[in-house]
């Protein structure tokens, strides 16, 4: 069948390069509206293990194409995707609220990951090895892995399946995503696109679901998926990691943050601002990469505040799809109820909240953009991921103290650090214990750059050189019997 929403994108689920409907189903909403959008197929595990099938059917012939008809294919989709940028953003501000200018940057990034692997797919190069015997030879060849699952998060609803799905077919590998219930219909979109530009049936296939856990039993415990990828919180990574030990697949995951953003009495305030606006504010705070926790040098804190909250004062909160939109509602009821009960916590504890605290009148899931200073390394709102649009503001003395603090979580995803000083700015990078530091940048995730963290952040790396790596297994060939 051939089920559509009104912008014309499916709203069933695809397994086996055939759309799935279900009599079971479950409701898609605006969280600038609450309204619904759409019902999609709430499968089961049963569906989930048909989706299994159909990869590993597909497996062999897809890796055995060359990778430059993988390539050839991979290009058309991402043109696919890239000719179609208005209405998938559309549809992303309607699923997941953020500001259609935000959307629109996501199709991109999203489809440069596609653009990335696409041509580096061609150069996963083995080696030659000098032998250790002269009747031996040695060579290493780059095969891909497998079927592949992937269970993806609603915050950046296109770019984490392209990041995935982009790299696992470049590499010859064959996946079944599960996308995060509060955003199916982007997935289901760039699962169309893929089809129509000629990814073969089984290669990409998308189970939507209300059954999150009971589907990534059957993902985890299928011995034919032989890599799990995951992006969401450190607690449901840590179940995944679990039940993917029985079958000792290989995993990427990318778990929670709780990034550190230091600002030196040396930095350039501008950059600074600029800096932790952009890192703060994104996505209305629901990035794993946003600024947890900005820790200002006494030096410079006076200065920094004033114009940090001359910077919020213009934020813009309104639905997405006001063009004048730059904070966007939150996802849902929860996300709400975490933001107040992290600065109930924090103002019971001594810190002050500045600007904002408020539930904006917006909307139910609308939430004022919020400075709260006085905030103590020990409270709540320094320690979890707040995921809201919160500023919460750590003031400290020394370079030592500023290392001290960021390093003090379990979490290791990103850092930004703000110094003119190279040689604080080099030395502070090299102490913090993240995957990632943008110095003297808010922003810094593309698609050459490795992505991961360090730490209960996850394992393994998205994008770049590495993030293909992370696709492939490296098999030894001996040639022996070589005679003179
Ligand atoms: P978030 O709080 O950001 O939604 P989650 O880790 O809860 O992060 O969700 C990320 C993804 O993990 C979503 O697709 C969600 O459906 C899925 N998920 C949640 N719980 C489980 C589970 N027990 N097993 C497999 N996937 C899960």
């Amino acid at each position: 069948m051939n089920a559509k929403t009104t912008s014309s994108f499916p709203t069933a689920a695809f397994i086996d390069g055939e759309w799935v409907t279900s009599n079971k189903t479950f409701p898609v909403l605006d969280p600038a509206t609450e309204k619904k959008l759409a019902d999609v197929p709430d499968l089961t595990p049963a569906d989930a293990q048909r989706a299994i099938d159909a990869a590993y059917k597909a497996f062999p012939a897809w890796a055995a194409k060359p990778a430059k008809e993988r390539a050839a294919i991979l290009h058309r989709w991402r043109e696919l995707i890239l000719a179609e940028t208005e209405a998938l953003a559309q549809l992303m501000t309607a699923e997941e609220g953020k500001p259609l200018a935000e959307a629109r940057k996501e199709v991109a990034y999203g489809a440069s990951f596609i653009e990335w692997f696409a041509e580096e797919c061609k150069r996963a190069y083995g080696h030659t090895i000098p032998t250790t015997g002269t009747s031996r030879r040695y060579i290493t060849i780059k095969q891909p892995i497998g079927v592949c699952a992937a269970i993806t998060p609603w915050n950046f609803p296109i770019a984490m399946i392209t990041r995935k799905v982009g790299c696992a077919l470049a590499a010859g590998c064959t996946i079944i995503v599960k996308p995060s219930e509060e955003t199916p219909l982007c997935a289901l979109a760039v699962a169309k696109l893929a089809h129509d530009a000629g990814v073969p049936p089984g290669v990409f296939n998308v189970v939507t679901t209300l059954d999150a856990a009971g589907v990534g039993k059957a993902l985890t415990a299928d011995p034919r998926v032989r890599k799990l990828t995951f992006t969401g919180s450190t607690e449901v990574g840590k179940i995944l990691y679990r039940q993917s030990a029985n079958t000792i697949k290989k995993l990427t995951l990318e778990l929670g943050g709780n990034a550190p953003l230091i600002v030196f009495d040396d930095a350039n305030l501008d950059r600074a601002i600029a800096g932790a606006m952009a890192s703060k504010f994104r996505n209305a705070g629901q990035t794993c990469v946003c600024a947890n926790r900005i820790l200002v040098q006494a030096g410079i804190y006076d200065r920094f505040m004033a114009a940090l909250k001359a910077e919020v004062a213009k934020l813009n909160v309104a639905p997405g799809r006001d063009p004048k939109s730059t904070v966007g509602p939150l996802i849902n009821a929860d996300a709400i109820a975490k933001v107040k009960s992290l600065l109930a916590d924090a103002t019971a504890h001594g810190a002050k909240i500045e600007v904002g605290g408020m539930p904006d009148a917006h909307g139910a899931l609308f939430f004022t953009p919020t400075i709260v200073t006085g905030v103590s390394p020990s409270m709540a709102i320094a320690n979890e991921e707040i995921f809201g649009p919160v500023a919460s503001i750590i003031r400290f003395e020394t370079e030592a103290d500023a290392i001290k603090i960021a390093n003090a979580t379990p979490y290791g995803l990103a850092a930004y650090l703000f110094s003119q000083d190279i040689s604080r700015a080099w030395r502070v990078a090299e102490a913090l214990e993240t995957g990632m530091v943008g110095i003297n940048e808010g922003l810094f995730s593309n698609e050459v750059a490795p992505f991961g963290g360090v730490k209960q952040s996850g394992l393994g790396r998205e994008g770049a050189q590495e993030g293909l790596e992370e696709y492939l297994e490296t098999k030894f060939l001996c040639l022996g019997g070589i005679t003179g």
